[in-house]
């Protein structure tokens, strides 16, 4: 039978880490069943998976944030330390620096991580000092902080459960057991529309009518493979291209696309960076934690394989979104004078030792917002299962959204996550939705 003939028991769109997860997840719990993941990519993790930061925390205001990122952690943990796979994670820990005031304003997400069995610590002012020597924390004589309304560092909030790993090699974990398991992958090949008709054809020419009930029948592809794939289930895990393929169907993707930005600098030949870069007392490997600094949600991390730091910001008000993204991410690029102007201004005043730092690569990629509450969703419509809005913290809870997809493919109402925690499932979907809305987003 030709490729574009065979029938499958569930698509998935999107080779992402959302996408593979799930496929991983559908065809460990469902051995028999054929699946197959279509991305227009030539591998997978090409889209924003591969753009990520990667970095991992569990300390979210939400408790379904806490509880989706805190087991998929425990499940790449492991991954990494039992299963010996590499997926380059690194237990650096998180840690926040803050001023009164926004330490007061997190004290009651705090407590509600402590209640939710999140382990955070504090650090006061003379600890940070100590830990972070080239740090500065005030800034009485400086004009342009003040200017810039830079807040006093008060004390630091240290996630040490947080840390970094190699998207990649996350996504090749997932991707190399899922086809030795005998999942299909289909790689540039661009899913042209999703095949909607009648759940009973009677073979009518117009089909389906609208007393008719109508389901997704399979897509239409173009690419490497071509025609029309019929599926049992699709699963559409699109990423910032989420709206495209429901739109035309009139169903809602719920996703909002805007351009991010990280920037690289070495510290090579800047022995105050060196010596940021490998901070002692924070972690068991000697390195500085992610640092985000009390201001525009700059933050900053160490790449010890690079000898370099990677550099971001929060990028809200005044970034546009972007209705339909394009499918070539290159067209995103990042800005320079948005972190020589921008960003580094407010790094250099906190951190001197960045004063003198030249970008030596940098890039762009896009989060894709669920500006209803910032959480995550997964749903089930009829056959077609659509699963986003990561709203850029996706790959910290891939491995429990995989398994929330596979949940609803096989009709439960309780995914299992990492470690046996049960998770109902209606939680992150839209129709008994009981999510709270995300307040530490960076
Ligand atoms: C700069 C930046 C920094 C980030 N930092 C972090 C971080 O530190 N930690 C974190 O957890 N997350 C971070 N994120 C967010 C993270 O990258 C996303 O949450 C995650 O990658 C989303 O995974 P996904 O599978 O949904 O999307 P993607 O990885 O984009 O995958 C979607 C895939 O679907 C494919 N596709 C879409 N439509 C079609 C179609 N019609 N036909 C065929 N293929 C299709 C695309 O080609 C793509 O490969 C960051 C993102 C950016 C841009």
């Amino acid at each position: 039978m030709p490729r574009s003939l065979a029938s499958y028991d569930v698509i998935v769109v999107g080779a992402g880490i959302m996408g593979m997860a799930s496929a991983y997840h559908i065809k460990l719990n469902n051995a028999n069943k054929e699946v197959l993941v279509l991305d227009r990519f030539g591998a997978a993790g090409q889209g924003n998976t591969g753009r990520s930061n990667a970095m991992f925390r569990n300390t979210f205001s939400s408790v379904d944030n806490q509880t989706l990122a805190d087991t998929s952690i425990n499940f790449y943990l492991q991954a990494q330390n039992e299963l010996k796979a590499d997926i380059g994670l690194q237990q650096i820990g998180y840690l926040w620096l803050m001023s009164e005031t926004q330490l007061h304003r997190s004290e009651p997400f705090l407590e509600g991580m402590v209640s939710n069995g999140i382990e955070t610590r504090r650090y006061d002012l003379t600890e940070l000092r100590q830990l972070l020597p080239g740090m500065v924390s005030s800034f009485e004589s400086n004009g342009e902080a003040a200017l810039m309304e830079l807040p006093e560092v008060q004390a630091g909030i240290f996630g040490p459960t947080c840390g970094r790993l190699n998207p990649d090699k996350l996504i090749r974990f997932y991707a190399e057991k899922f086809v030795r398991m005998g999942g299909k992958v289909g790689f540039n090949t661009n899913v042209e529309k999703l095949l909607v008709g009648p759940s009973k054809q009677l073979g009518i020419d117009g089909e389906p009518f609208v007393w008719q009930d109508s389901e997704v029948k399979g897509v239409r592809v173009s690419g490497a493979m071509s025609g029309d794939l019929p599926a049992e289930n699709v699963v559409l895990a699109c990423g910032a291209w989420g709206n495209e393929l429901l739109a035309p169907v009139g169903m809602d993707g719920h996703v909002k696309a805007k351009k991010r930005q990280l920037f690289s600098v070495s510290a090579t030949g800047s022995p105050e960076l060196e010596a940021l870069l490998r901070s002692k007392g924070f972690n068991a490997l000697g390195l500085l934690p992610l640092i985000i600094l009390p201001k525009s949600g700059v933050h900053f991390k160490p790449v010890s394989e690079e000898n370099g730091l990677w550099i971001a910001c929060e990028d809200e008000v005044n970034r546009p979104f972007i209705d339909i993204p394009d499918h070539d991410l290159d067209q995103y690029k990042a800005e320079p004078g948005y972190f020589e102007r921008g960003i580094k201004p407010v790094l250099a005043a906190y951190f001197p030792a960045f004063e003198k730092s030249k970008v030596r690569a940098m890039w762009a990629g896009l989060y894709s917002y669920n500006t209803l509450d910032y959480l995550p969703f997964a749903f089930k419509d009829n056959n077609l299962l659509v699963v986003g809005g990561d709203s850029g913290s996706g790959i910290m809870k891939g491995d429990s959204l995989g398994r929330i997809v596979d949940a609803l493919y096989r009709g439960e109402e309780e995914a299992i996550l990492h470690g046996d925690r049960p998770y109902r499932v209606s939680r992150i979907g839209f129709d008994r939705r009981e999510v709270d809305r995300e307040e530490w987003v960076i």
